[in-house]
């Protein structure tokens, strides 16, 4: 079985945002740059399908600038076995990333994508989802487990409710769940075997499909900042300030 990951770019998790004097955007000049989260957690799970004989070949794939090689080469140093760029400087929206996975789909038929619930910079948890019904393929969101089953893949949710099991039909899309795993850090002679793996950069014209821009940014702005708070000496005073003060009670 050939898995695909699409792996994404983004801001570093630890990084704290600066919005833009003009708020038009998030500051990224001189910003630390990592892969996704839910990304390291969907190639660890390749990875794992390929540790248990399930999945032969792990092909990463990102969308992006020059410079999402790195991601790509986390992703060959952490197991994948080769991946591919599509450049561009633009941003790409979930619909055109997914129509751009789409044309790949169609291109290397793979049996399972596994992509992350949710890029940390846009925070959309659309591509997956998108990318399920421009292909007509199952899809199994917010995954703590998977497991394959022949033609099937058993997958737990995390739901609202609690976790819910599906048996959806290969192939299919998978989106990746804080608790599906834990992904490994990639040791020094494997990064070093990364540097050989295969990288193929593709530009978007090479695809022919429509990434046009559907969404305008209005405005980004900073969240109002919090107002200090007060300590109450006990239970009385608490609810007579929700009722008095704060009305909320
Ligand atoms: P989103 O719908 O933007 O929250 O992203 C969900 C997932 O789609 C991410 O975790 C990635 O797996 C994938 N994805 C989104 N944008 C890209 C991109 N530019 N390149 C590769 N994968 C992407």
């Amino acid at each position: 079985m050939k898995v695909l990951v699409p792996v994404k770019r983004v801001i570093d998790y630890n990084v704290k945002v600066r919005v833009k004097s003009d708020q038009t955007g998030v500051d990224l000049a001189n910003v630390k740059m990592s892969m996704n989260p839910f990304d390291e957690i969907a190639v660890e799970e390749a990875v794992r399908l390929k540790e248990a004989g399930t999945a032969e070949e792990i092909v990463a794939i990102s969308i992006g600038p020059e410079k999402a090689q790195d991601q790509l080469r986390q992703a060959l140093a952490m197991g994948a076995d080769r991946a591919i760029l599509i450049k561009t400087d633009e941003t790409v929206e979930p619909l055109g990333v997914a129509k751009l996975l789409k044309a790949v789909v169609e291109e290397e038929s793979p049996q399972l994508v596994i992509l992350g619930k949710q890029a940390i910079d846009d925070d959309s948890n659309q591509t997956g989802q998108m990318l399920a019904a421009l292909l007509g393929w199952s899809q199994g969101t917010f995954a703590s487990e998977v497991k394959i089953d022949g033609d099937k893949a058993n997958v737990t949710r995390e739901i609202d409710g609690g976790l819910q099991t599906i048996a959806i039909n290969l192939p299919a899309i998978v989106t990746t769940d804080l608790r599906l795993n834990e992904p490994r850090y990639a040791s020094l002679p494997n990064i070093m075997k990364a540097k050989k793996k295969p990288l193929d950069v593709k530009e978007v014209g090479d695809y022919g499909v429509d990434i046009a821009p559907r969404l305008t940014t209005v405005k980004v702005t900073e969240p109002p900042k919090r107002e200090a708070g007060v300590k109450v000496a006990d239970v009385a005073e608490l609810v007579s300030k929700l009722k008095n003060e704060a009305g909320v009670i």
